[in-house]
């Protein structure tokens, strides 16, 4: 079974759902990193001050910071004896998707799948609207999902390129979604 995994979509699609239920089924790490600067966020630190206005804007944190959570979470798995895991939120953009790509060489790992959540914008926004958290009221939306067209996808064409990318049809229930995604990993 694959177990290096990379989740794509836009804002809504349901990606962290999915990858929540994946992992918690097939004992992957789960590395969201927007769940990530959320807990520092409300943690109060100085990375999650910093990130804080961006995220409530729809914009991007830099990239070091985000890369620097990563490494931090990657590195660690592989001292408590590796592991499969699933990165959700992460990457964002190209950037990000080159200097993951440098960081899995330095720990020896390659991704073995990308999937790629695909939805409507109309359904996006209303999920999102539906779900009330800070930074999901209808302007910050509308810039976030300009900022994943913009930004992250670009990353569509990237991992097709390296012949890693699947494609799921994101609408339906969870289950059949997760169905869905579970045909992709034998
Ligand atoms: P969603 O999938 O609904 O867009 P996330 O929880 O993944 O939400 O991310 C929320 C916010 O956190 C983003 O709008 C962005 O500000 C920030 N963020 C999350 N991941 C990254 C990343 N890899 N690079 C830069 N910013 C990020």
């Amino acid at each position: 079974m694959k177990k290096r995994l990379l989740f794509l979509g836009p804002p809504g699609a349901g990606k962290g759902t999915q990858a929540q239920k994946l992992a918690g089924e097939h004992g992957l790490l789960h590395l969201s990193t927007g769940d990530l600067l959320r807990a520092e966020v409300s943690a109060g630190t100085a990375l999650g001050q910093e990130a804080e206005a961006v995220m409530a804007r729809g914009e991007l944190v830099s990239d070091a910071l985000v890369l620097a959570i990563v490494r931090g979470r990657l590195e660690q798995q592989q001292t408590a004896g590796g592991g499969g895991w699933l990165l959700d939120g992460f990457p964002r953009n190209v950037s990000q998707a080159d200097a993951l790509a440098a960081l899995l060489e330095e720990l020896n790992q390659q991704i073995e799948l990308v999937v790629l959540m695909e939805l409507d914008d109309a359904v996006l926004i209303q999920r999102l609207l539906g779900r009330g958290r800070a930074d999901d009221n209808e302007t910050v939306i509308r810039n976030r999902l300009q900022v994943y067209r913009d930004q992250t996808a670009p990353l569509i064409s990237y991992y097709r390129a390296a012949g890693l990318l699947q494609s799921v049809e994101a609408d339906g229930s969870v289950e059949a979604i997760a169905a869905r995604i579970e045909a992709l990993l034998a």
